[in-house]
């Protein structure tokens, strides 16, 4: 069984563009089972040498029915759960901002193994967002540019322990 990674962070910090550059075309099927389920996505992950199961998490912007915390935590324990490890991704350009502490809270308190992202990292803009992101006290944050593929050796180093 390979192991299951799942992106878990607010919207617009880049995780279906992760999902998308570490699965290429390779999309699992994923169950249609109604409800929070519906808003993820797994495929087939590859990293240099190593294979997952990768999950994409909607973030907020599909859920509903229910309170702007009330959906984060239901999605985001949801993919913890079934997760062997999580990649939460903030935006190093952005800066940490509220929600992204609600995650933190959230994560902090899971025993699943966490990996700081901060993704969008490419040229300068990113560098304060860098230092931010260390405040949330899930160690360095690995730098990423999921658009642009940069940060990826940093990423494999981060995962290899777990995967
Ligand atoms: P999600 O809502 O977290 O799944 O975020 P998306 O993957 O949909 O990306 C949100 C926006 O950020 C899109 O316009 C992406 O093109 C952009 N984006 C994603 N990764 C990067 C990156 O590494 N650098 C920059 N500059 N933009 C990115
Ligand atoms: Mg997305």
């Amino acid at each position: 069984m390979p192991a299951t990674v799942a992106i878990v962070g607010r919207p617009n910090v880049g995780k279906s563009t992760l999902f998308n550059r570490l699965v290429g075309k390779r999309l699992a099927l994923v169950d249609d089972t109604p409800g929070v389920t519906r808003d993820r996505r797994a495929g087939e992950a590859r990293l240099g040498d190593l294979r997952f199961t990768i999950v994409d998490t909607a973030g907020l912007e599909q859920a509903e029915a229910h309170s702007l915390e009330g959906r984060m935590r239901a999605q985001t324990e949801e993919a913890i759960a079934a997760a062997d490890v999580v990649l939460f991704v903030v935006d190093a350009r952005a800066g940490i901002v509220p929600t992204d502490e609600h995650f933190a809270d959230l994560l902090r308190k899971s025993p699943t193994p966490i990996i700081l992202v901060a993704n969008k990292a490419e040229g300068k803009a990113g560098e304060a967002g860098l230092y931010e992101a260390f405040g949330l006290g899930f160690g360095e944050p690995v730098a990423l540019s999921a658009e642009h593929g940069e940060g990826m050796a940093s990423l494999y180093e981060a995962l290899l322990p777990y995967v």
